[in-house]
Parts: C-alpha cells; sequence; structure tokens
C-alpha cells in the first residue's frame, strides 16, 4: 500500500514538507510519491488543498 498524486495536483509543494520519510518530489507534470518509501500515513493527503494524495 502506497499513496499517490492524482492529476489534481496543482504542484504546490505542500505535501512534501509534510512527509516523514522524505518520498515526496515535484516531477514533470505534478509531485510524485515513491511508493517503496511510503509508510502510508497520510500526512501528505491531509496537507493538500486539493486532496491529490489518494490511498491505492
Ligand atoms: Fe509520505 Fe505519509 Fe504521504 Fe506516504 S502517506 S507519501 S509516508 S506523507
Ligand atoms: Fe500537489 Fe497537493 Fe502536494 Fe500540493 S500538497 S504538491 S497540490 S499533492
Amino acid at each position: 500500500m502506497a499513496y499517490t498524486i492524482t492529476d489534481a495536483c496543482i504542484s504546490c509543494g505542500a505535501c512534501e514538507a509534510e512527509c516523514p520519510v522524505s518520498a515526496i518530489s515535484a516531477g514533470d507534470d505534478k509531485y510524485v510519491i515513491d511508493a517503496d518509501a511510503c509508510l502510508d500515513c497520510g500526512a501528505c493527503a491531509a496537507a493538500c488543498p486539493v486532496e491529490a494524495p489518494k490511498a491505492e
């Protein structure tokens, strides 16, 4: 299980600082989550203004 960031992402960067394992980074079109590092904690979803991070 890991969170993924959907196309709703507006690349604000708010989630990146909230991730306890630094699994989030800026991608080409949106921010992306390293699924192998993600702990499924949900902090990114809580920080996101557009609910882009979703649990799979
Ligand atoms: Fe990081 Fe938690 Fe979001 Fe996974 S769910 S990317 S560990 S903040
Ligand atoms: Fe994208 Fe939401 Fe992260 Fe901002 S907080 S970079 S909109 S996923």
